[in-house]
């Protein structure tokens, strides 16, 4: 029988298991402490537990759920990729680990932003993005998000301190597993990371938004637009004819009221698709009506993907179009230096991903 991680078990979880394993609740904060200060791996560490509760521990249950099985370091130096094979059924995810210093040639960092997948593929289908080729082959379990966070400290020797949702996978698809997770992920028992040092990334999955803002956390909010009329988001998005702009938007809206933070748009910008001024001029009206700021990603190559990158000067001019309509506009031009390319193409091969990383 698969092994239960115990990463997922929050201090309430872990001390029902001690009752029911017949031992003293004070084992729980004992156990809590070897887990999440002394970041055991092995049962037979935790030496102030009785044997016989390390025994049955040992027996049912695991630390890690995953095993890195490569590390790729980036050819610009700044950002690494792992690739991770989860102990329940070997499937591969990656992540991405992002030093908070990124630029500043030469120096290490001693913040580092990770990237993390919460499904392995995806059941949307965006036309441009490398995880959604493949469909969706399951959920990751709230300890295999968690497992990619203690991955990312043990080979960066760093405490992760921003944590972003843009790797495989759409996160409000996988709801109770994500909200376990970020339980985990905010409690101090546990990672202790604010909610506001973490980003969920949504393609605009209209109940999982709702759901999110009920779990009433100030966590921060980036949509993948892409499009901000149903005619061209449509085209590249299929979530949208499920959840149109008609819906999104207002569910943004209901966001924006008990979000403490301004939402981010995603737009990747795609030659022919939504490059034209005649969108620029669309994105602005929605980015204002929500109070948004954009962040632009010129279109990064798939592999057996049709589309194209736009001119750099279409992109800038793109961006200023924004910042003149008043917009809070971002770009960032570098391969791999911009965190959503690295996350949105997990599933590259892996020459590409050198090449691209
Ligand atoms: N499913 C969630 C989170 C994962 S995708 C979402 O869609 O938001 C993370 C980001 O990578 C998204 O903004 C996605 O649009 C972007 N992305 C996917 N493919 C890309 C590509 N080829 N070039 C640039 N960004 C891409
Ligand atoms: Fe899934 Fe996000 Fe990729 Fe769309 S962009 S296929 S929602 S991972």
């Amino acid at each position: 029988m698969e092994k239960t991680c115990l990463l997922e078990y929050t201090r309430e979880a872990l001390t029902a298991l001690m009752a029911d394993l017949g031992h003293k609740a004070f084992r729980a904060a004992q156990v809590l402490d070897w887990i999440w200060k002394h970041r055991a791996t092995d049962f037979a560490q935790m030496s102030n537990l009785p044997p016989a509760l390390r025994e049955q521990l040992a027996e049912r249950f695991s630390l890690r759920p995953l095993t890195v099985v490569e590390v790729s370091n980036s050819t610009t130096g700044s950002t690494r990729k792992f690739l991770s094979r989860m102990a329940a059924d070997g499937h591969l995810v990656e992540s991405v680990i992002i030093p908070a210093a990124e630029g500043k040639a030469g120096s290490r960092s001693d913040r580092i932003t990770l990237c993390v997948s919460s499904q392995v593929g995806c059941a949307f289908g965006c036309k441009f993005c490398a995880s959604g080729l493949l469909g969706l082959t399951r959920n990751l379990t709230a300890s295999e998000i968690l497992g990619q966070i203690l991955a990312a400290e043990e080979i960066s020797g760093t405490r992760v301190d921003n944590l972003v949702f843009m790797g495989m996978g759409e996160p409000l698809a996988n709801m109770d597993n994500l909200l376990l997770a970020l339980t985990q992920i905010m409690s101090p028992d546990a990672l202790n990371i604010g909610a506001r040092h973490i980003t969920i990334s949504t393609s605009g999955n209209v109940p999982g938004l709702r759901r999110l803002a009920e779990f009433g956390k100030p966590l921060r909010l980036a949509v993948s637009l892409h499009g901000a009329s149903d005619e061209v988001r449509s085209q590249v998005m299929p979530v949208n004819r499920k959840w149109p702009l008609g819906e999104l938007l207002p569910a943004l809206e209901a966001w924006n009221r008990t979000g403490k933070h301004m939402i981010t748009l995603e737009y990747i910008l795609i030659e022919g698709v939504n490059a034209m001024m005649t969108e620029a001029t669309k994105l602005a009206r929605v980015a204002r009506r929500l109070n948004a700021k954009v962040n632009l990603i010129p279109y990064n190559t798939v592999e057996g993907l049709p589309w194209v990158r736009p001119s750099e000067s279409n992109c800038r001019a793109f961006a200023k179009a924004l910042s003149t309509a008043g917009v809070p506009v971002t770009m960032r031009y570098e391969k791999g230096h911009d965190i959503n390319a690295a996350c949105g193409q997990l599933r590259l091969r892996r020459k590409n991903e050198q090449e691209d990383i």
